[in-house]
């Protein structure tokens, strides 16, 4: 048995068996010295894997030039050129004949140097290509490694995924019926990946050392979404302990359910509004149930990441369409494609930025694809139609960013005018809150915003300068930081001078004490996982708001964040202990 500590994002506990993912970017591949009379094979094996891969190259070029264009599926001519090269093929040839190695092993090697070869060049044309290498590589690899690719279409019930790092749309595409954890070696708090293990409500433990090192298939692990620890080869004990915490934990999530049918109005009669988060359409039907009078933060780049091709008009005006139809009157936030930093793999750009999450991303990145955004708005006004919608922009950092977002919204309602397509002429436009830049000019935004939304997530991030996905530093990414609290009171006030309202959509808003801090700097709406709403409510009926101004004013006025967090977690055990006990804060 063996105990091994990582970052807890998604509560809930597990006992299953790992299915490993490959690093595609470093395979495992494992040197293997074969016999004289095995060289014949081990080519015809390459010549497989050659084959298998040119065949699905094909394929995808076939598919990219319908969806995205010829030029756009070019890609994969240069791909299949690359396979055929024979200065790519004939070192491979000779080392499984010479050196007497796996074809494994001799594709990695010989596609390993020549990615070395290419990131050292002074052109960066080639500096560009190293990604594609490596892509063509583990392509390979996958087709000699047949088992492997049937049984990740086929996995079992109480499968654990173990992988260095999960795109968001690798998390999001698992078999919701097989997966039943996540855990992965890097990671923080509110990387994306753990939003959506959030999102789909399976427990989650990233930026855990040494993962991959000390799994393999099939190894029996028990996840602790909770305190983020993952137990390989557990013994019956710990097995029939965590059987246990499962029962538990299933009996307090059916007592607090009672709570999402109440409404969310604190002990001094102040109601707020609990809204929820979504990624994905139908997760809308969770949120509900789990009390949420609406959708707060639509999280639309995931039409971009859960599909290859870019989503058309209609992709994005059927998946809107959805959402309204599922709320039934019920008011649905959708925040414009919030693209680049990890929400974008770099590797699809030719020249990958150095520095992403201070590079083209959110409104930046819509500003620049004026085609994709403009498709994107004309959806999201025709959904309007049917039932009520309002739009934000993501990560706004100056004035003119709003203006021209807004400004393209008013060309696209004149076109759908001239059209006669019908739209909502009053939809609000607001934007998100997730850069000290944009929560100290709060004021100005005011006089031409219809809300705020506060995105803490990035809004952490950028104040205290932590990588919100490095668990490296995840120890120094604390919301409750009188920096952030100072920055979350400018808003909220800019928002009371110009009656704006404000509401925070951050991952922290799910944390009870947070929330508690929210409610006390003057936020009325808040938006967070549909899981975490039926706690957020006991929280708020169980406290005032006057306590919670007094609360969060002391909070602000500590010098450090860890006195800052201490001071909150023990007035907050004191006043709703229910709710506290056994909870870490911060
Ligand atoms: C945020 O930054 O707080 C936010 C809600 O946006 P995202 O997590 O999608 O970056
Ligand atoms: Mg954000």
């Amino acid at each position: 048995m063996q105990t091994l500590r990582g970052i807890p994002v998604s509560p809930g506990f597990v006992i299953g068996r790992i299915f490993v993912i490959e690093d595609e970017s470093r395979p495992r591949v494992k040197k293997r010295n074969i016999d004289l009379a095995d060289i014949p094979a081990e080519l015809e094996r390459y010549e497989f894997a050659r084959n298998a891969s040119i065949c699905e190259l094909n394929e995808l070029h076939k598919t990219a030039a319908d969806e995205m264009g010829k030029e756009a599926a070019k890609i994969f001519l240069f791909h299949i050129g690359v396979l055929c090269d024979p200065t790519v093929m004939t070192p491979i040839k000779k080392m499984i004949e010479e050196d007497q190695v796996n074809a494994e092993y001799a594709i990695w090697n010989t596609f390993n140097t020549l990615s070395k070869k290419f990131a050292s060049h002074p052109d960066s044309t080639f500096q560009s290509k190293v990604d594609d290498l490596r892509d063509l590589a583990s392509r390979q690899l996958g087709n000699l490694d047949t088992k492997k690719k049937v049984s990740i279409t086929n996995l079992n019930e109480g499968t654990v995924i173990a992988a260095r790092d999960l795109t968001p749309s690798q998390t999001a595409g698992f078999d919701r019926t097989k997966v039943a954890a996540f855990v992965t070696a890097l990671g923080g708090r509110t990387s994306h990946t753990a939003i959506v293990a959030g999102a789909l409500n399976l427990p989650a433990v990233v930026g855990v050392k040494g993962l991959l090192a000390q799994v393999s298939d099939g190894q029996k692990i028990i996840v602790d979404g909770q305190k983020g620890l993952i137990i390989l080869d557990p013994d019956e004990e710990t097995i029939e302990h965590y059987h246990q915490a499962q029962i538990r934990a299933r009996q307090v999530s059916l007592s607090l359910h009672e709570y999402a049918k109440l409404p969310a109005i604190t002990a001094d009669g102040v109601r707020i509004t609990l809204l929820g988060n979504i990624e994905f359409a139908h997760e809308i039907d969770q949120v509900i149930n789990d009390g949420g009078t609406g959708i707060g933060l639509y999280r639309t780049e995931f039409l971009f990441l859960t599909q290859r091709a870019k989503p058309t008009e209609e992709d994005h005006y059927r998946a809107y369409s959805e959402c309204v139809k599922h709320l039934k009157g019920k008011p649905l936030t959708i925040r414009t494609i919030d693209l680049g930093a990890d929400k974008y793999t770099q590797s699809q750009e030719e020249n990958p930025e150095r520095n992403p999450y201070l590079g083209l991303r959110s409104i930046r990145y819509c500003l620049v694809h004026q085609d994709i955004f403009r498709t994107q708005l004309r959806a999201i006004l025709r959904a309007s139609a049917h039932g009520p919608i309002k739009v934000m922009f993501p990560l706004v950092t100056n004035i003119a960013e709003f203006r021209t977002g807004k400004y393209f919204i008013r060309e696209e309602m004149e076109d759908l005018d001239e059209q006669g397509v019908a739209y909502d002429k009053d939809i609000e436009i607001g934007m998100m809150v997730e850069v000290p830049a944009a929560a100290l000019m709060a004021g100005s935004f005011a006089r031409e915003v219809d809300f705020f939304s506060i995105g803490t997530n990035d809004l952490v991030q950028y104040t205290l300068a932590v990588d919100r996905t490095n668990e490296r530093v995840a120890s120094l990414y604390t919301p409750i930081h009188p920096a952030v609290l100072k920055l979350i009171r400018d808003v909220t006030r800019a928002g009371r001078r110009h009656e704006v309202p404000v509401s925070c959509c951050g991952q922290s808003a799910a944390d009870p004490a947070f929330a508690a801090l929210l409610l006390g700097l003057g936020v009325r709406t808040i938006s967070a996982t549909g899981s975490s709403l039926p706690m957020l409510k006991k929280t708020i009926r169980g406290l005032t708001v006057s306590r919670c101004e007094r609360i969060a004013k002391k909070a602000i006025s500590f010098d450090s964040e860890a006195e800052a967090a201490s001071y909150v977690r023990s007035r907050l055990r004191k006043l709703v202990p229910e709710v506290f006990d056994g909870r870490p804060v911060g």
